[in-house]
């Protein structure tokens, strides 16, 4: 069993606040020395925001994949969603996703009883730092519990990347809601599938979405399966501290991180 260096979060123009042609994402990461990507391009059915609910135009995506992998055929380029789940709209996204032909599935959850938790004003107001970061690990554990055609879970603790609070109250860990976690991780371990280290955290929290004390918690309920992405929606950020994430999961005791081709998965070292 080999490394290899992948990103598996990943968005191009193709996603309504994306800000790189996928010509521009491959070479940034040929340059980088990065092996494999998969674009992972939004859909948000329902969300409260107009201009949100704008799915990519498939067509077009798959046309521009396949022009890239003919000119970039160094580089393994798989095609993915990142499903923004909304259990309002659930029986339509399940039927909507079975119509297309992708390597990847990435479960994320933006919308917590219908309110995006990056509108802080809305989302926070009102509420004690324990009860705004608990609803959103309930809503993410009913989100996550609903599924079982996935491949990956998207960055656990997303309420923190915009949140209110800073320091060390910012990152959403474990010990906000314990229960919920156990279900989520219990879950995604029973049926095989992957937790996303997404880097994106580094920034705003100083760790990774999902926060190291439950990456080391689904290690000790028996987890082994990892994607790794840096949610880059522009050249500035591809690939952006995914090594040192994966130094960090494998401190914690990980040793896989996962690819997938048709939803077909291939494991790799860390
Ligand atoms: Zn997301
Ligand atoms: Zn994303």
């Amino acid at each position: 069993m080999e490394q290899r260096r992948m990103d598996y979060h990943l968005h191009t123009l193709h996603s309504m606040d994306g800000q790189q042609t996928v010509a521009e994402l491959c070479q940034s990461m040929i340059d980088k020395g990065v092996q494999e990507i998969c674009l992972t391009e939004h859909i948000e059915p329902g969300h409260p925001e107009e201009g949100m609910d704008v799915p990519p135009i498939w067509d077009m995506y798959f046309s521009d994949v396949l022009a890239a992998r003919r000119m970039f055929p160094q580089l393994t380029i798989r095609t993915g969603v990142e499903i923004g789940d909304n259990s309002l709209f659930r029986p339509q996204i399940k039927a909507y996703l079975d119509e297309l032909p992708l390597d990847f599935r990435l479960l994320s959850l933006h919308l917590v009883n219908g309110v995006d938790c990056y509108d802080i004003s809305h989302y926070f107001g009102g509420k004690t730092r324990a009860a705004a970061y608990r609803e959103y690990a309930e809503a993410k554990a009913e989100s996550i519990l609903a599924w079982e055609d996935f491949d990956s879970v998207a960055h656990i603790g997303y309420v923190a990347k915009y949140s209110a609070y800073t320091g060390a109250e910012r990152a959403l860990v474990y010990e906000d809601a314990p229960d919920a976690f156990d279900a989520i991780l219990r879950h995604v371990i029973g049926l095989g599938k992957c937790l996303e280290v997404n880097t994106s955290g580094f920034a705003s929290t100083g760790n990774t979405f999902a926060h190291s004390s439950i990456l080391r918690r689904y290690i000790e309920l028996g987890g082994e399966l990892f994607t790794f992405g840096s949610d880059s929606h522009g050249v500035d950020r591809n690939y952006a501290d995914v090594e040192r994430a994966k130094e960090m999961v494998r401190a914690l005791g990980g040793k896989y991180q996962a690819s997938f081709c048709q939803r077909k998965m291939t494991c790799w070292l860390l």
